[in-house]
């Protein structure tokens, strides 16, 4: 391609709304453009690149049998009424009506469509296994679209979707979901982990993310350097700690505490650590108000906390709820006296002579004891995992790492299957309910995320697999007819040998050409120069630096067996 034809607005200045590496370069390199919050179009060289990774995509999922469909974006409500998903989406799902006042949304995930589809086409248990993809658009009114394409409200996601006849079928075709994730993230060139991750309070019996490491990432990483154990932390389990009580027990008493509300402010009241205090939060589940109670220095996790419960919906009760049940402001709740449920984190069992909300107004309970002064506290691992704690498999010390999801396989049992009524006729001619997984990966995230672990101060480096051109030819004075011409033949043949090319023919200073180069990340750079007239043409590898001048019959079988090594 011409690039004085292309559209490529590079930029010089950092865009000011973007804050991550991986944002900034797909801006500056032209590769997409914003059209308003969390939605993007991609422009002619990144499209080159998400093109390539959709077909990476596709290449492993067939491999594994899995075929391609395409269903639509546009879907009404019925299907999601049906599973109850239509409510449990909420505000992030984008609603619309057609003109007869029928519901329909932008689907944020295919779940129920696939299955109707499979339920109306497959009758017999000789049509299972049966897995199903498609990349396609969806569409998620997230509460906080940001870093570009990582976290958007329209995007693209490759989501697959099997049936099987029973828990062995569903496992070999979970296996072979994750075969195809290590392969496509490994073609990707992506540094990454799998975790083991949460499947709900409702069904499933596996899930596991594929993570690639980053400071930046919005997900939190347990692992263990000891035996391999990685898992999210909204799953990593946390041990129950070992109780050493040997301190006296003293006598409750209640402090008047004005204003004294947060944990900093409490300390200081005190003088005393976070780690004295136990915290009491009101929490609804469903319509149910519930009290949850970790450490003061703990962070509550509501995944595990709503998977105990088997709640559907888990949220922060209001400020009047809170008064109601706890006949205080918020800021003085503690588990004395609440007549609701309460749910203790493990580590609250050990706590001794700690302190709490009175509810009361202004008022605390210091020398709290379990036991002794409070009751029906029902004693389950609701807290986040932490340095310095353990791993739950070998028990060694616990290390913590950020990531980026960019792949989910989950097993769902019979979830939608069940509520859908998606059934075959067995051998014996019994019906039965078919066992689905589901498993999603964000194409464009993954694009971000290859920028985000490749790239240097002066731009992209891209791999081989995934960059938008492999070669890009560099005339320095495109007036000088030796160099034209010699830019212009080595353009054609190479792309006679089905190689990519970028013909940066632009009247441009060589130094913006180079830094162009650079930016938009081509592995191979040719600069026809004043050497052309000695047949010699220069040779750079933008990963490595590695720069030479060579003799420009020999650059065709440099280029190719570059590109077969990069
Ligand atoms: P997250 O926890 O990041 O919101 P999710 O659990 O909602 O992700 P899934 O529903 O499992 O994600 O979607 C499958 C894949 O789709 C994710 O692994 C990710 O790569 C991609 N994805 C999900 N939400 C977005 C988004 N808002 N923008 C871009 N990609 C997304
Ligand atoms: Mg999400």
């Amino acid at each position: 391609m011409r690039m004085s034809k292309m559209l490529i607005p590079t930029l010089r200045e950092v865009p000011a709304e973007a804050e991550i590496n991986s944002h900034k370069l797909m801006l500056r390199a032209g590769l997409m453009r914003r059209i308003a919050s969390g939605v993007y179009a991609y422009l002619p060289l990144g499209f080159r690149t998400f093109k390539k990774i959709e077909q990476i995509i596709r290449e492993e999922m067939d491999r594994e049998n899995a075929q391609e469909l395409v269903m639509s974006a546009l879907i009404p409500a019925e299907s999601y009424k049906e599973t109850g998903r239509w409510d449990i989406f909420g505000p992030e799902m984008f609603r619309l009506k057609d003109r007869g006042n029928r519901d329909f949304c932008l689907g944020p995930t295919h779940e129920e469509i696939f299955t109707q589809t499979v339920k109306s086409g497959v009758k017999s248990y000789k049509n299972l296994p049966m897995t199903l993809y498609q990349i396609q658009t969806k569409y998620r009114d997230e509460r906080r679209p940001r870093f570009g394409v990582m976290r958007c409200r329209e995007f693209v996601m490759k989501d697959a979707y099997s049936f099987d006849k029973d828990e062995a079928g569903l496992d070999e075709s979970y296996q072979a979901m994750y075969r195809a994730y290590s392969k496509i993230f490994d073609r990707c060139k992506l540094d990454y982990t799998v975790v083991e991750a949460d499947s709900g309070a409702m069904g499933g019996s596996g899930s596991q993310e594929f993570m690639v490491k980053s400071e930046i990432g919005e997900a939190q990483i347990a692992y263990c350097e000891s035996c391999g154990y990685a898992a999210n932390d909204e799953k990593a389990e946390c041990l129950e700690p070992v109780f050493n009580n040997d301190k006296e027990l003293l006598s409750m008493e209640e402090v008047k505490t004005p204003n004294v509300k947060t944990i900093e402010q409490l300390c200081e009241f005190f003088n005393c650590e976070a780690t004295n205090f136990a915290k009491t939060l009101i929490y609804k589940a469903d319509d149910v108000i519930i009290a949850a109670i970790v450490r003061g220095d703990r962070e509550l996790n509501e995944t595990k906390l709503q998977n105990y419960l088997g709640c559907n919906e888990l949220e922060m009760a209001d400020d009047e709820t809170v008064y109601k049940v706890t006949n205080a402001k918020v800021g003085f709740a503690g588990p004395i006296g609440l007549s609701i449920k309460i749910v203790a984190d493990l580590e609250v069992k050990g706590m001794v002579n700690f302190i709490t909300g009175a509810n009361n107004t202004g008022y605390h309970y210091n020398n709290v004891n379990i036991d002794r002064d409070t009751k029906n506290l029902e004693f389950v691992d609701i807290r986040t995992i932490t340095l310095g704690d353990h791993c739950p498999k070998c028990k060694n010390e616990i290390s913590i790492a950020r990531g980026i999801e960019v792949g989910h396989i989950f097993k769902l049992g019979d979830k939608y299957t069940k509520a859908l009524d998606c059934t075959y006729l067995d051998q014996n001619g019994r019906s039965q309910t078919m066992l689905m997984g589901c498993y999603g990966i964000g194409v464009g995230r993954t694009m971000a995320s290859i920028i985000e672990q490749n790239n240097d101060e002066s731009g992209i480096i891209w791999p081989m697999a995934v960059t938008p051109y492999q070669v890009i030819i560099i005339p320095i004075n495109i007036s000088n007819e030796i160099q034209a011409s010699m830019a212009e033949q080595l353009y054609n043949s190479l792309q006679d040998e089905g190689i990519e090319v970028l013909f940066d023919d632009r009247k441009e200073r060589p130094g913006v050409k180079f830094n162009d180069a650079e930016l938009i990340g081509i592995p191979l750079r040719i600069t026809v120069g004043k050497k052309a007239s000695e047949g010699i043409v220069e040779y750079k590898i933008r990963k490595t630096g590695d720069m030479d001048e060579i003799d420009i019959k020999k650059v065709i079988a440099r280029v190719k067996s570059d590109i077969l090594a990069y």
